[in-house]
Formats: C-alpha cells, sequence, structure tokens
C-alpha cells in the first residue's frame, strides 16, 4: 500500500494524489472547446485537499485563473505567489474592499449597493476594479436578481471605476434537474441581449460548475466554466457525459489503528451504548474521529478498510477515536492502516458510500476535513 511509505509518522492523514489533477484537468480541457477559459475553484482550501499545493498543480496542469470564496483565501493565493486572476465568488464587504483591490482581485456584483461601494473604494484608493457581475437567475443567493441586472449592467458600463471583465449565473440543481437549469440558462442568455454587442464581446461569459458541463453547449456565448468538484475527482452525477470523463478521486483518508483488543459478547460500546455486541469480538481502536471528518451519522453504519477488508463501524464515532470489528480479519496489530476513504487491496470506499453512511453531501464530505488530519502530498507518477 503506498499509503504506508508516505505517512509512517502520521496517525491520521490525507493523501493528495498530485498527478491525478493533471489527468483530470487534462480530460475536463480536453472536453471543451479551446476557446474556453478554465476557472479553478479552490475555495474551502481547495475542497479540503490543501489550497497552496493544489493551486500551483492546477496552475501546472493549465488552468488560467482561480476562484475562491473570499478575500481572506485570495489573499493565501497571493502569498505562495499566484498572480493569475483569483474571482471572488462572494459578495465582499465595504471594509475588504481596500484589501480586494490592492490585491488585484475581480471582485463579484451583486447589488447596486455593493457596486457604488466599490466605486467609493476605488475614488479612495485611486485603483480601478475589476469586476464580474452575478446575476440570480433562480438560485436565490447571490448576485443580482435577474429582473434588476440591465439597471447594474447599466451602473458599471457607464462608471469609469470600473473595469467590466465578465458575466456569470450558478445554477442551483445543475446535478437533478436539466429542465430547470436550462431555464435558468435561457433567462441568463435573453439578458445578455442587453449588453450592447461591442461591450458583450469582451467579458468572460460564466455560468457552468462541474455539474453545468453536462449541458454545456459550445455554440453559446459562454466563453469560461467554474470548475470545482470535477477536478478533484469527483463526478457531481452518474450523468453520462461526466461519468464518461471518468475523473479520478485526488484525495484519500486514512488513519492508524492504535490498539486491538478481544471483548465478550454482551459489551456496551462507546459513547450512549448504541451498540451491544452479540457475538465475541476483536475491535481495532483507530486514531480517527469527528474531529477529523469522520461524522457522527456514520456510527453503527459506516466501514473502513483494514487488510483489504471491510470493518464495521461499531457504536458512536468519538471526537479521536473510532472503534470497528476486525473480527475476521486475521492479524491486525497496532499501526495497521484503516483507510476510511479510497482504495485498499482490492477494495474502495468511494465518497459516494461514504456520503450515504455519514448522511452528507460530495462537497461537504472533502471540506469537513479538520486541519489535524495531515495532508500528504504525491507528487509521483501513477
Ligand atoms: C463552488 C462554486 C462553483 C464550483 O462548483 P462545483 O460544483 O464544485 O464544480 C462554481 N461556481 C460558484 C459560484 C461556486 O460557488
Amino acid at each position: 500500500m503506498s499509503a504506508s511509505s508516505n505517512a509512517s509518522a502520521a496517525r491520521a492523514w490525507v493523501e493528495i494524489d498530485l498527478p491525478a489533477i493533471d489527468r483530470n484537468v487534462g480530460r475536463i480541457k480536453q472536453a471543451l472547446p479551446p476557446h474556453v477559459r478554465y476557472v479553478a475553484v479552490v475555495k474551502a482550501d481547495a475542497y479540503g485537499h490543501g489550497m497552496p499545493e493544489v493551486a500551483t498543480r492546477l496552475l501546472q496542469a493549465g488552468v488560467d485563473c482561480f476562484a475562491v470564496a473570499n478575500v481572506a483565501e485570495a489573499a493565501k493565493l497571493r502569498e505562495v505567489g499566484h498572480d493569475a486572476d483569483i474571482l471572488l465568488l462572494s459578495p465582499t464587504l465595504p471594509n475588504e474592499l481596500p484589501r480586494a483591490l490592492a490585491l488585484g482581485l475581480d471582485v463579484t456584483l451583486n447589488s447596486l449597493e455593493e457596486a457604488q461601494a466599490v466605486a467609493t473604494a476605488v475614488a479612495k484608493s485611486g485603483l480601478k476594479a475589476k469586476v464580474h457581475v452575478k446575476v440570480d437567475t433562480g438560485m436565490g443567493r447571490a448576485g443580482v436578481w435577474h429582473e434588476q441586472a440591465a439597471e447594474l449592467f447599466a451602473f458599471v458600463q457607464a462608471d469609469a471605476a470600473f473595469e467590466w471583465r465578465g458575466v456569470y449565473t450558478h445554477f442551483s440543481d445543475a446535478d437533478s434537474d436539466a429542465a430547470y437549469t436550462a431555464g435558468q440558462r435561457t433567462i441568463f442568455l435573453t439578458l445578455l441581449e442587453r449588453i450592447p454587442s461591442t461591450v458583450r464581446a469582451g467579458l468572460m461569459i460564466h455560468a457552468d460548475n462541474s455539474a453545468g458541463l453536462e449541458s454545456f453547449s459550445a455554440s453559446a456565448p459562454f466563453n469560461a466554466v467554474r470548475v470545482g468538484l470535477m477536478q478533484y475527482g469527483l463526478p457531481p452525477s452518474t450523468g453520462s457525459f461526466l461519468a464518461s470523463l471518468r475523473p479520478e478521486p485526488v484525495l484519500s483518508f486514512h488513519a492508524r489503528v492504535v490498539l486491538v483488543k478481544d471483548l465478550p459478547a454482551g459489551t456496551a460500546v462507546s459513547y450512549n451504548r448504541t451498540k451491544i455486541l452479540s457475538r465475541p469480538t476483536r475491535v481495532a481502536i483507530v486514531a480517527v474521529g469527528y474531529g477529523d471528518g469522520v461524522p457522527t451519522a456514520a456510527s453503527n453504519r459506516g466501514f473502513f478498510l483494514v487488510r483489504g477488508q471491510r470493518c464495521p463501524i461499531l457504536g458512536r464515532v468519538t471526537m479521536d477515536q473510532t472503534i470497528v470489528d476486525v473480527t475476521d480479519v486475521p492479524s491486525v496489530v497496532v499501526g495497521d492502516i484503516a483507510t476510511i476513504l479510497g482504495a485498499q487491496g482490492a477494495d474502495r470506499i468511494t465518497v459516494a458510500e461514504f456520503c450515504a453512511w455519514a448522511d452528507c453531501i460530495p462537497w461537504e464530505a472533502l471540506c469537513t476535513l479538520t486541519q489535524r488530519v495531515q495532508r500528504v502530498y504525491r507528487t509521483d507518477r501513477t
């Protein structure tokens, strides 16, 4: 198992397969027309994978620019020396604007009020603002409601404070409702006609997240995509096109067995005694818990792989430790690796499976891996 060689000293770690990022980006780029810009979404510490390392690898793999949630995340990218464009996906608070301008970030405008605050910050700093206007076409979250968007377009176009670089929308249901997504796309396309064609020709026009790629149309005016989940190797749905690209999971999650012992039938295991052993049982205590990113929802439901075999979680997942049944796995010893996500031997625990036990979505499973879990980066070709 490659996992052991890289992390011999760790109790719990995730292994990040950097060459898998190259392959995923390559597959996604190949599926897109060459003029389409690839905005790599690296918010939330690159979906738990570790932002500096992953962002650097993404750039090497050929992405065009980055998107993050906020100014603090963008500042981190600038600190490690990336001067690529960085788009802020969330609304920016007035007090954050001076820093956003100083760092040369692409600010998303979600309202006339926000645009006015940006114009004020520009007047104070003397630095022009690079902006994308975000339109709410049925997500009900960020962005100017589409019926009020034309007014914001006109404001941005008229004021010299702005360098207008892009316009975009965000899909709410691209992973499960093609008709609703098509409706959002139509509202957005109709709205684009309100922008003079000479101005429109210079804009980045984007709508698609990973799931949106399923219905991406090269003939539309779209000339950029915002890719998160897919580049980390997870198709947002089992849809034919995206699944056919066969993205490879980049992250796997492992921890050490720290104690092995035999318990008699009838023993209550872990907090609140939710599991009573029905047979004499050999248990392994694994050094990972909800303090690392294994949700308590997986209690009595999930499995870890030990020595290539599925071992059921017994009782409650606790903050630092999880107990698994190794009665049927011969010769488990302290120091063995338990795999929570990923392959071990001939078996694999997928993120989809983990999410079913943990009652969460793939994005969440990755983001809730905590800082206590060491990140180990594999750079070798596999
Ligand atoms: C997070 C985010 C994305 C990336 O979505 P994935 O489903 O992970 O590809 C794209 N656009 C916006 C506005 C986002 O907030």
